[in-house]
């Protein structure tokens, strides 16, 4: 069977990781979130956690070639074989065209980058009530789910990834979908934009 491989493209608060695990249970394929992977890496102390734990901190993008090589190691892993959906990378043109040019050395290719759009009041307030539910739940308050970090992430993502949405679009793959709908309506658009019926 051929490997599906996604792009979720959408800024801090969008639903990306919601939407992804969805994806990962429909498609059996991959849940591939860099954020994550990085904060592992700062879990547990490895020379890749320290390296990146003050950049993602302030909210800043740790470097295109650190980011793109943490990536092709993991999607080399069995797991990642019948496909993956990609939450949090690419995040500049840089990244992009260099993935690009490494799955075509693999002759692979995205097949879809979904886009979702939410507008930024609607995010700082949907970020800030994240933090304080899990502050309540008394679990760990991500390090840069914080007024200023945010603020941060999301100048990086106007500035760096927004670019991407014409990258994609000139490429006949991106679908964008409004991520302000119920979380199932966006999942049914994320459905449909693969020929499939949701729930
Ligand atoms: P996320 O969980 O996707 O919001 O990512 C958390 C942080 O990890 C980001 O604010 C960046 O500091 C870093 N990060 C994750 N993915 C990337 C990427 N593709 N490029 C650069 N930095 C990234």
């Amino acid at each position: 069977m051929r490997a599906t491989r996604i792009v979720l493209l959408g800024p801090p608060g969008a639903g990306k990781g919601t939407q992804a695990q969805r994806s990962t249970d429909r498609f059996g394929i991959a849940h591939l979130s860099t954020g994550d992977m990085l904060r592992a890496a700062i879990h547990a102390k490895t020379s890749l956690g320290r390296d990146v734990e003050a950049i993602i901190a302030a909210g800043k993008l740790v470097p295109d070639p650190l980011i793109v090589a943490v990536v092709m190691e993991r999607i080399a892993q069995p797991d990642a074989k019948a496909g993956f959906i990609l939450d949090g990378f690419p995040r500049t043109i840089g990244q992009a065209v260099t993935f690009d040019d490494l799955l075509h050395r693999q002759d692979a290719m995205l097949d879809r980058v979904i886009e979702l759009t939410v507008d930024d009041t609607i995010l700082i307030d949907r970020i800030t009530t994240r933090a304080r539910q899990a502050r309540d739940r008394g679990h760990a308050v991500r390090a840069d789910d914080n007024h200023d970090a945010l603020k941060v992430r999301l100048a990086a993502y106007h500035e760096h990834t927004a670019p991407l949405v014409d990258y994609y679009r000139a490429q006949g793959i991106l679908v964008s979908i409004d991520g302000l709908q119920p979380i199932d309506a966006v999942t049914q658009d994320i459905f449909l934009a693969f020929g499939e019926q949701a729930i």
